[in-house]
């Protein structure tokens, strides 16, 4: 097997340091580990591959590094908004570009599992997506929780944005007919509990799925990491690793 080199970017975090675990146990090195006020780009040519796990602020600059070096970029950040997602396409022009919301085996299989049942099930079987997280998530819904939404959105051949229903309260009146809804609770130190319920006339069927610790993560991302070495510029997926 070939040593990877890598740059790990939010090394400090919690998802940096289980990172930095899942590299030594994969056999792997870690030869650059950039935090807040640093700046991965004179650095990145070290490497063969950057992992971004920091914050969305810094997407554009860590993209920018991994052009310029031409190296492949995998980023686990959560809570991108349509803007980061343009600069994702727009590397992947140059550099092959991985981001996943979710890099645990589990729950790429979740969410094929809930494609299937979101498109067998009509549209009387309502869809809502709960998840848990630890005390100190900044983002909601999780990125899990929108990868689940936007799996049951394809399925039914709607756009998620305009039938998503998040964080209801108050006088809210009856649910909107084919809405995806979602809901969120945050406390102690959760690594990240995620269920689809569909819940239909007199039945419902519940997917979940539970993240034990963020090991699972770092795993799937190191794995994904070291797949996209030598791979051609472009958009790639958890599913493309799998071969899903
Ligand atoms: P964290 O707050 O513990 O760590 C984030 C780290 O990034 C911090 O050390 C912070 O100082 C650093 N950072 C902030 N801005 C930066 C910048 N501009 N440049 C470099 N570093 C910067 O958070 P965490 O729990 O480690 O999670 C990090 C991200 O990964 C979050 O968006 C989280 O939702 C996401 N996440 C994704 C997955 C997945 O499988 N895709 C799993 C877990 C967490």
């Amino acid at each position: 097997m070939t040593q990877v080199q890598f740059g790990v970017i939010g090394y400090k975090g919690r998802m940096g340091q289980a990172l930095e675990a899942a590299i030594v146990e994969a056999g792997h090195a870690m030869c650059i580990g950039v935090d807040a006020g640093g700046n991965i780009g004179p650095l990145a040519g070290q490497c063969d591959v950057l992992v971004d796990f920091s914050a969305p602020e810094a997407l554009s600059a860590n993209l920018g590094a991994a052009r310029v070096a031409g190296i492949p970029i995998v980023v686990g950040t959560t809570g991108l908004g349509e803007a980061e997602f343009v600069l994702l396409a727009d590397a992947a022009k140059a550099v092959p570009v991985l981001q996943s919301g979710n890099f645990s085996l589990g729950v790429t299989l979740m969410a094929h599992l809930v494609r299937e049942a979101a498109a067998r099930l009509g549209p009387d079987w309502d869809i809502e997506v709960l998840e848990m997280h630890h005390r100190q998530k900044v983002d909601a819904p999780s990125g899990t929780a929108k990868l689940l939404g936007k799996a049951a959105a394809e399925a039914r051949r709607i756009d998620l944005a305009s039938n998503m229903e998040s964080g209801r309260h108050g006088m809210t009146g009856a649910r909107r007919e084919g809405t995806i809804g979602f809901a969120t609770l945050r406390g102690g130190t959760v690594a990240g509990e995620h269920s689809v319920i569909f819940a239909g006339p007199e039945e419902r069927l519940t997917l979940s799925h539970s993240a034990e610790n963020r090991m699972i993560f770092a795993r799937g991302a190191v794995k994904a990491a070291a797949w996209l070495t030598g791979k051609p510029a472009g958009r790639y997926t958890m599913n493309d690793m799998l071969g899903l």
